[in-house]
Protein backbone atom coordinates (compact mmCIF):
# COMPACT_ATOMS: atom_id res chain seq x y z
CA UNK A 1 0.00 0.00 0.00
CA UNK A 2 1.84 3.39 -1.32
CA UNK A 3 2.18 5.84 1.77
CA UNK A 4 -0.31 8.66 1.24
CA UNK A 5 1.10 12.23 0.25
CA UNK A 6 1.57 15.13 2.71
CA UNK A 7 -0.44 17.41 0.99
CA UNK A 8 -2.44 16.81 -2.29
CA UNK A 9 -0.26 15.30 -4.90
CA UNK A 10 2.76 15.80 -3.06
CA UNK A 11 4.73 12.24 -3.15
CA UNK A 12 5.78 11.23 -0.27
CA UNK A 13 9.55 9.61 -1.30
CA UNK A 14 8.92 5.58 -0.26
CA UNK A 15 11.89 4.12 -2.73
CA UNK A 16 15.27 3.43 -2.34
CA UNK A 17 16.93 4.83 -5.28
CA UNK A 18 19.46 2.36 -5.32
CA UNK A 19 16.96 -0.79 -5.07
CA UNK A 20 14.88 0.75 -8.23
CA UNK A 21 18.35 1.59 -10.06
CA UNK A 22 18.39 -2.45 -9.32
CA UNK A 23 15.28 -3.27 -10.82
CA UNK A 24 15.29 -1.51 -13.26
CA UNK A 25 18.40 -2.47 -14.04
CA UNK A 26 17.38 -6.28 -14.11
CA UNK A 27 14.17 -5.23 -16.49
CA UNK A 28 16.03 -3.17 -18.60
CA UNK A 29 19.43 -4.31 -18.83
CA UNK A 30 22.35 -4.44 -19.27
CA UNK A 31 23.60 -1.15 -20.21
CA UNK A 32 27.13 -1.49 -21.59
CA UNK A 33 28.51 2.15 -21.80
CA UNK A 34 28.92 3.13 -25.65
CA UNK A 35 31.47 4.60 -27.18
CA UNK A 36 31.02 8.10 -27.47
CA UNK A 37 32.87 11.19 -29.34
CA UNK A 38 35.21 13.57 -27.32
CA UNK A 39 33.71 16.32 -25.38
CA UNK A 40 33.88 19.29 -27.67
CA UNK A 41 32.53 17.84 -30.16
CA UNK A 42 29.87 16.59 -27.98
CA UNK A 43 29.01 20.07 -27.05
CA UNK A 44 28.63 20.75 -30.35
CA UNK A 45 26.29 17.76 -30.86
CA UNK A 46 24.56 19.25 -27.92
CA UNK A 47 23.85 22.64 -29.67
CA UNK A 48 22.53 20.54 -32.63
CA UNK A 49 20.35 18.32 -31.19
CA UNK A 50 18.85 21.27 -29.23
CA UNK A 51 14.62 20.91 -31.01
CA UNK A 52 15.05 18.39 -33.45
CA UNK A 53 15.11 14.95 -34.05
CA UNK A 54 17.96 12.28 -33.67
CA UNK A 55 18.51 11.74 -37.13
CA UNK A 56 18.16 15.51 -37.95
CA UNK A 57 20.79 16.43 -35.49
CA UNK A 58 22.90 13.64 -36.82
CA UNK A 59 22.88 14.59 -40.13
CA UNK A 60 23.72 18.10 -39.09
CA UNK A 61 26.71 17.38 -37.37
CA UNK A 62 28.22 14.81 -40.51
CA UNK A 63 27.76 18.26 -42.74
CA UNK A 64 29.04 20.39 -40.33
CA UNK A 65 32.51 18.24 -40.06
CA UNK A 66 31.94 17.33 -43.72
CA UNK A 67 32.36 20.75 -44.60
CA UNK A 68 35.05 22.22 -41.94
CA UNK A 69 36.85 18.75 -41.11
CA UNK A 70 37.42 19.74 -37.82
CA UNK A 71 36.07 22.01 -35.04
CA UNK A 72 38.89 24.22 -34.86
CA UNK A 73 38.08 25.16 -38.30
CA UNK A 74 34.35 25.54 -37.51
CA UNK A 75 35.56 28.46 -34.48
CA UNK A 76 37.32 30.14 -37.39
CA UNK A 77 34.69 29.77 -40.03
CA UNK A 78 31.91 31.72 -40.95
CA UNK A 79 28.64 31.70 -38.82
CA UNK A 80 26.93 31.56 -42.39
CA UNK A 81 28.68 28.92 -44.07
CA UNK A 82 28.48 27.15 -40.75
CA UNK A 83 24.53 28.24 -41.01
CA UNK A 84 24.78 26.67 -44.36
CA UNK A 85 26.52 23.58 -43.47
CA UNK A 86 23.64 22.61 -40.75
CA UNK A 87 20.90 23.69 -42.53
CA UNK A 88 19.42 19.86 -42.37
CA UNK A 89 19.56 20.30 -38.57
CA UNK A 90 17.06 22.82 -38.17
CA UNK A 91 17.08 25.97 -36.49
CA UNK A 92 20.44 26.82 -38.19
CA UNK A 93 20.11 30.48 -38.10
CA UNK A 94 19.91 29.83 -34.20
CA UNK A 95 22.55 27.21 -33.84
CA UNK A 96 25.07 28.75 -36.33
CA UNK A 97 26.00 31.96 -33.81
CA UNK A 98 26.10 29.65 -31.06
CA UNK A 99 28.27 26.72 -32.06
CA UNK A 100 30.73 29.99 -33.09
CA UNK A 101 30.19 30.93 -29.64
CA UNK A 102 30.81 28.24 -27.59
CA UNK A 103 34.03 27.04 -29.78
CA UNK A 104 35.33 30.54 -28.88
CA UNK A 105 34.67 30.52 -25.25
CA UNK A 106 36.12 27.54 -25.15
CA UNK A 107 39.78 28.51 -27.01
CA UNK A 108 39.66 32.02 -25.10
CA UNK A 109 39.40 30.18 -22.25
CA UNK A 110 41.55 27.33 -22.26
CA UNK A 111 43.50 28.28 -25.56
CA UNK A 112 42.43 24.63 -27.06
CA UNK A 113 39.58 22.52 -27.93
CA UNK A 114 40.67 20.00 -25.66
CA UNK A 115 38.45 19.46 -22.42
CA UNK A 116 40.14 16.32 -20.72
CA UNK A 117 41.41 18.84 -18.48
CA UNK A 118 37.82 18.87 -16.17
CA UNK A 119 38.22 15.97 -15.03
CA UNK A 120 41.06 16.78 -13.20
CA UNK A 121 38.75 19.34 -11.13
CA UNK A 122 36.80 18.94 -8.14
CA UNK A 123 32.84 18.20 -9.84
CA UNK A 124 31.53 21.15 -8.55
CA UNK A 125 34.26 23.28 -10.62
CA UNK A 126 33.88 21.01 -13.26
CA UNK A 127 30.02 21.73 -13.78
CA UNK A 128 30.90 25.86 -13.29
CA UNK A 129 33.37 25.77 -16.32
CA UNK A 130 30.70 24.26 -18.62
CA UNK A 131 28.29 26.43 -17.10
CA UNK A 132 29.90 29.17 -18.24
CA UNK A 133 29.42 28.77 -22.00
CA UNK A 134 27.20 30.24 -23.91
CA UNK A 135 23.77 27.68 -24.27
CA UNK A 136 25.32 25.03 -21.65
CA UNK A 137 22.64 24.31 -18.95
CA UNK A 138 23.13 21.44 -16.20
CA UNK A 139 21.89 18.69 -18.45
CA UNK A 140 24.49 19.33 -21.07
CA UNK A 141 27.24 19.85 -18.37
CA UNK A 142 26.19 16.54 -16.77
CA UNK A 143 26.24 14.54 -20.32
CA UNK A 144 29.74 15.92 -20.79
CA UNK A 145 31.16 15.26 -17.65
CA UNK A 146 29.76 11.84 -16.76
CA UNK A 147 29.50 10.12 -20.12
CA UNK A 148 32.88 11.17 -21.69
CA UNK A 149 35.08 12.15 -18.80
CA UNK A 150 33.72 9.68 -16.51
CA UNK A 151 32.34 11.97 -13.71
CA UNK A 152 29.33 11.16 -11.56
CA UNK A 153 27.48 14.22 -12.72
CA UNK A 154 23.78 13.78 -13.28
CA UNK A 155 22.34 14.46 -16.45
CA UNK A 156 18.20 14.82 -16.09
CA UNK A 157 16.13 14.97 -18.79
CA UNK A 158 12.99 15.17 -19.11
CA UNK A 159 12.14 11.46 -18.58
CA UNK A 160 14.66 11.14 -15.81
CA UNK A 161 13.01 14.26 -14.04
CA UNK A 162 9.19 12.85 -14.94
CA UNK A 163 9.92 9.54 -12.99
CA UNK A 164 11.66 11.13 -10.02
CA UNK A 165 8.91 13.44 -9.02
CA UNK A 166 6.07 10.56 -9.58
CA UNK A 167 8.49 8.40 -7.22
CA UNK A 168 8.48 11.44 -4.56
CA UNK A 169 12.51 11.38 -5.16
CA UNK A 170 12.72 14.89 -5.78
CA UNK A 171 9.80 16.65 -4.73
CA UNK A 172 6.80 17.65 -7.82
CA UNK A 173 8.31 21.49 -7.58
CA UNK A 174 11.56 21.14 -7.62
CA UNK A 175 13.25 22.44 -10.82
CA UNK A 176 15.54 21.13 -13.08
CA UNK A 177 18.62 22.94 -11.96
CA UNK A 178 18.11 21.96 -8.15
CA UNK A 179 16.83 18.20 -9.77
CA UNK A 180 20.77 17.51 -10.68
CA UNK A 181 21.92 18.50 -6.82
CA UNK A 182 19.50 16.54 -5.25
CA UNK A 183 19.92 13.83 -7.50
CA UNK A 184 23.43 13.81 -7.31
CA UNK A 185 23.40 13.50 -3.75
CA UNK A 186 20.57 10.88 -3.94
CA UNK A 187 23.09 8.20 -6.32
CA UNK A 188 25.70 6.60 -5.56
CA UNK A 189 28.76 7.87 -7.47
CA UNK A 190 29.28 4.50 -9.58
CA UNK A 191 25.27 3.86 -10.18
CA UNK A 192 25.13 7.58 -12.18
CA UNK A 193 25.33 5.68 -15.47
CA UNK A 194 23.03 2.85 -14.70
CA UNK A 195 20.55 5.10 -12.97
CA UNK A 196 20.53 7.50 -15.96
CA UNK A 197 19.59 5.08 -18.65
CA UNK A 198 17.73 2.73 -16.39
CA UNK A 199 15.25 5.89 -15.17
CA UNK A 200 15.12 7.27 -18.72
CA UNK A 201 14.30 3.81 -20.17
CA UNK A 202 11.71 3.30 -17.79
CA UNK A 203 10.41 7.27 -18.42
CA UNK A 204 10.74 6.22 -22.40
CA UNK A 205 8.69 2.78 -22.05
CA UNK A 206 6.51 2.96 -18.88
CA UNK A 207 5.95 5.70 -16.91
CA UNK A 208 5.13 7.80 -19.98
CA UNK A 209 4.34 11.62 -19.70
CA UNK A 210 0.36 11.66 -20.39
CA UNK A 211 -0.82 7.39 -20.18
CA UNK A 212 1.66 6.03 -17.41
CA UNK A 213 1.59 2.21 -17.32
CA UNK A 214 1.40 1.86 -14.10
CA UNK A 215 -0.59 -1.77 -14.41
CA UNK A 216 3.19 -2.69 -16.11
CA UNK A 217 5.12 -0.97 -13.22
CA UNK A 218 7.69 -2.53 -11.53
CA UNK A 219 8.18 -0.44 -9.27
CA UNK A 220 4.43 0.22 -8.87
CA UNK A 221 4.63 -1.11 -5.42
CA UNK A 222 6.69 1.83 -3.77
CA UNK A 223 5.07 4.60 -5.92
CA UNK A 224 3.42 7.19 -4.37
CA UNK A 225 1.91 8.63 -7.16
CA UNK A 226 0.75 5.14 -8.59
CA UNK A 227 -3.27 5.58 -7.31
CA UNK A 228 -3.67 8.98 -8.58
CA UNK A 229 -2.39 8.62 -11.60
CA UNK A 230 -4.15 5.32 -12.39
CA UNK A 231 -7.63 7.16 -11.09
CA UNK A 232 -6.80 9.82 -13.10
CA UNK A 233 -5.68 7.80 -16.78
CA UNK A 234 -8.77 5.58 -16.05
CA UNK A 235 -10.75 8.64 -15.98
CA UNK A 236 -9.68 9.81 -18.96
CA UNK A 237 -9.99 6.39 -20.64
CA UNK A 238 -13.64 6.28 -19.77
CA UNK A 239 -14.29 10.20 -20.47
CA UNK A 240 -12.78 9.31 -24.40
CA UNK A 241 -15.43 6.40 -24.59
CA UNK A 242 -18.12 8.63 -23.25
CA UNK A 243 -17.28 11.44 -25.43
CA UNK A 244 -16.84 9.09 -28.42
CA UNK A 245 -20.47 7.99 -28.22
CA UNK A 246 -21.70 11.34 -27.63
CA UNK A 247 -20.03 12.06 -31.30
CA UNK A 248 -18.13 15.72 -29.64
CA UNK A 249 -14.96 16.61 -30.22
CA UNK A 250 -13.29 16.66 -26.49
CA UNK A 251 -11.16 19.73 -25.36
CA UNK A 252 -7.88 17.65 -23.91
CA UNK A 253 -7.79 19.14 -20.19
CA UNK A 254 -4.03 17.90 -18.94
CA UNK A 255 -4.14 17.02 -15.06
CA UNK A 256 -2.08 19.27 -12.97
CA UNK A 257 0.15 16.20 -12.13
CA UNK A 258 1.03 15.41 -15.78
CA UNK A 259 2.79 18.11 -17.35
CA UNK A 260 4.03 19.63 -20.42
CA UNK A 261 7.87 18.25 -19.36
CA UNK A 262 8.34 16.00 -21.98
CA UNK A 263 9.33 18.40 -24.42
CA UNK A 264 13.04 18.67 -25.40
CA UNK A 265 15.18 20.54 -22.91
S1 LIG B 1 4.44 4.01 -14.15
FE1 LIG B 1 3.01 4.60 -12.52
S2 LIG B 1 3.57 3.31 -10.79
FE2 LIG B 1 5.28 3.28 -12.19
S3 LIG B 1 6.68 4.90 -11.53
FE3 LIG B 1 5.34 5.78 -13.07
S4 LIG B 1 3.64 6.67 -11.91
FE4 LIG B 1 4.68 5.25 -10.56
Amino acid sequence: MPRKSRASSIPTPSIDVAEAIRVMSEQYGPFPQEPRLDPSHELVFTVLSQHTSDTNSERAFQGLMKRFGSLEDVAAGEVSDIEEAITHGGLAKIKAPRIKMVLTRILELNGSLDLSFLSEMPLDEAKAWLRQLPGIGPKSAGIILSFFLGMPAMAIDTHIYRVSKRLGIIGPKVNTEKAHDMLEAAVEPDQVYPFHIAFITHGRQVCKAQRPLCKECIVAGNCPSREELMALTEGKAANNVGESKKGKSRVSQVPHTFTTEDSKQ
